[in-house]
């Protein structure tokens, strides 16, 4: 018997990338599994729903709800990208931003709460990024979204440890996933631009999809009772290591 069989667990932005990983891992270990995301998942019984919209996000996991009958595990992961430095970005381009990488998390939250409390085994993990506690050049209004759900996750891990709640954090690194292939194909050269951003990774290659899906699954896993407050760098040693040549 799996640890997620018979539990239902909920991933936004479930229908590509990351999301689409976690949502097959998940499914793998016997959860009922339910995709929300703007787009239909092509695998997983889907409910579109855009997480900036609080209404959608009401709707959605009241539809989830009546469909399996309970929510155990809330994966934030939807999340959109921006670039620029704080002269470059709006106003409107700040709000949408953290309205869905941020905001979309506390609504997710608020609306999967009730039904996280009647679960025996209750657990959030949200995508954060590496960016959340490094500098990236270029990357301020992406990089202050992601430091907010790594200060929201402590905190929600913190108003909710008592009653059982587990609240955690991944925070990948450049992973293989069609938001970074949108990226590359903007390139002049993206053959090139993918081997650049190779070379800069310890590994010498980009995470995968399927290896951050793994961390949320093992932060969401019932036995890891004592793992709340935590975030997961998998990023190949990016931030961590300092390989220098001897
Ligand atoms: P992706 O673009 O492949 O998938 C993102 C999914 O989120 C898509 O299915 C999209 O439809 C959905 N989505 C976007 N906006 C939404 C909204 N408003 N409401 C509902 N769904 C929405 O991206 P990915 O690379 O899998 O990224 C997933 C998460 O991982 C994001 O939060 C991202 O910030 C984070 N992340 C990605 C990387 C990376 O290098 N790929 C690195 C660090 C963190």
């Amino acid at each position: 018997m799996s640890g997620f069989e018979g539990l239902t667990v909920v991933v936004t932005g479930g229908a590509s990338g990351i999301g689409a990983a976690a949502a097959d891992a998940f499914a793998e270990r016997g959860a009922n599994v339910a995709v929300l995301d703007l787009n239909e998942s092509p695998k997983h019984w889907s409910h579109q729903c855009d997480v900036a919209d609080d209404n959608q996000v009401r709707l959605a996991v009241a539809a989830v709800a009546e469909r399996f009958g309970r929510i155990d595990v809330l994966v934030n992961n939807a999340g959109i990208g921006a670039v620029g430095t704080v002269e470059e970005n709006s106003d409107k381009q700040w709000f949408r931003v953290l309205d869905v990488n941020l905001l979309g998390m506390v609504r997710l939250s608020r609306a999967c709460l009730p039904h996280l409390r009647e679960s025996p085994s209750p657990a959030i993990v949200n995508t954060a990024s590496i960016c959340a506690t490094a500098g990236l050049v270029n990357r301020a209004l992406y990089s202050a979204s992601k430091g907010a759900v790594l200060s929201l996750t402590l905190a929600m891990a913190a108003d909710h440890v008592a009653e059982g709640i587990r609240v955690n954090c991944v925070n990948p690194g450049t992973a293989d996933t069609p938001w970074v292939q949108r990226l590359l194909d903007q390139a002049d050269d993206p053959a090139g631009e993918r081997a650049r951003l190779e070379a800069r990774q310890p590994t010498g290659r980009l995470v995968s999809a399927e290896e951050v899906a793994s961390a949320i699954v093992y932060l969401a896993d019932p036995v890891n009772k004592a793992l709340t407050g935590a975030s997961l760098a998998v990023d190949g040693g990016t931030q961590g290591l300092r390989i220098v040549k001897a």
